[in-house]
């Protein structure tokens, strides 16, 4: 059978914070507010049990957003003087925070939904964490002078962090890097070093207790935001932005890749730059509210197999369903696993 699991996020339930919004607002505090993240997250468990996922996420219920999170936790960083910045060059405008001294982790970033997680499943478990270049790509620099400095310094916490998160039982660590599309030479030339360097000894400790941990980066565009929308449509009729940043992450320590594909102008023929990687294959639109059906998920496993060896393949979301609504989430989430499981039957001729 195909693996299948989400790329990260999901929608928060209405009684946790605002709906259908990338940044939304809490509708908790305190304490109340951590239970809440916690009754979110299983909820959101149950789900993907439900759907039939092979590998479960926590949905990213505790944090605003999938950057901000992390951001929280470190040191250096002042968020109560946000200032507006266009960021993924300029498409869109965001009040960031600023790093204003050197870089530091308070303490541990995630460490009560991954111990949460652990304890209530008994799949394999994906957590994320934002990639260095994706962070830059998301702040605005007072302090280090230059994006690869500045993404070394965090890549050195996520590291922290990551080691962290294998040790509270974490399966998979993935680092999200939506920016590698959008600054493939900068990511290419260092952000798959910085990448690496945010992975460092992820495996090999593992190995030591026993465990392993597997690392993963995923490369999308972006969610079904309007600015996103919009800026596909410049794209032009084949998107081939992967094919400058694939070719360094071949040669990376970095174990799986999760990509777009479903309704995506991604030539599919570009997967084959993966050789010996594992292959994210986003099998469900997040731009659409409308739900595949299980033969368009099985077409499109069917056409990535054509250049992802079967063993190396997992069905996945292009990218996360945080801004939709919760019903449309469920839907999709058990279409993937349906889908998966009708192009699993179609290679065994069932
Ligand atoms: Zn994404």
């Amino acid at each position: 059978m195909f693996d299948t699991a989400i790329a990260g996020s999901l929608p928060k339930p209405a009684w946790l914070a605002e709906t259908q919004k990338l940044w939304p607002q809490w509708k908790a505090q305190g304490a109340e507010l951590a239970q809440a993240k916690l009754d979110a997250t299983l909820l959101w468990i149950k789900a993907q049990e439900d759907a039939g996922l092979s590998v479960i996420g926590d949905g990213e219920q505790s944090r605003q957003h999938f950057v901000h999170g992390f951001l929280e936790q470190v040191e250096g960083i002042d968020f109560e003087h946000k200032v507006e910045m266009g960021i993924r060059n300029d498409r869109y405008k965001a009040m960031v925070p600023q790093v204003v001294a050197p870089l530091r982790l308070k303490g541990r970033v995630h460490e009560a939904e991954a111990r949460f997680l652990r304890a209530h499943t008994t799949r394999r478990i994906k957590f994320t964490l934002p990639g260095p270049l994706t962070i830059v790509d998301t702040v605005a620099d007072r302090c280090y002078g230059d994006r690869r400095t500045l993404a070394f310094a965090f890549a050195e916490l996520l590291n922290q962090e990551a080691l962290a998160l294998q040790a509270d039982g974490v399966d998979v660590i993935q680092f999200d890097e939506p920016a590698f599309n959008v600054y493939m030479s900068d990511a290419a030339e260092w952000g798959v070093a910085a990448l690496e360097r945010a992975a460092q000894g992820l495996k090999a400790q593992g190995m030591a207790n026993g465990r392993s941990c597997t690392t993963a980066v995923h490369i999308c565009y972006g969610y079904g935001i309007q600015a996103n929308n919009d800026w596909k449509q410049t794209l032009g009729q084949e998107w081939r932005q992967y094919e400058q940043v694939f070719p360094a992450l071949a040669k990376s320590s970095i174990d799986q890749v999760s990509l777009e594909c479903i309704h995506s102008h991604v030539p599919p023929e570009l997967m084959a730059l993966l050789k010996g990687k594992d292959v994210m294959v986003g099998v469900i639109d997040v731009a659409s509210e409308q739900v595949e059906t299980p033969e368009e998920v099985a077409d499109t496993i069917g056409r990535a197999l054509q250049f992802v060896p079967r063993e190396h393949l997992i069905a996945c979301t292009n990218c996360g369903l945080a801004p939709m609504s919760r019903a449309v989430a469920e839907a999709k989430l058990a279409v993937l696993a349906q889908g998966a499981a009708l192009a699993d039957r179609r290679l065994a001729g069932r």
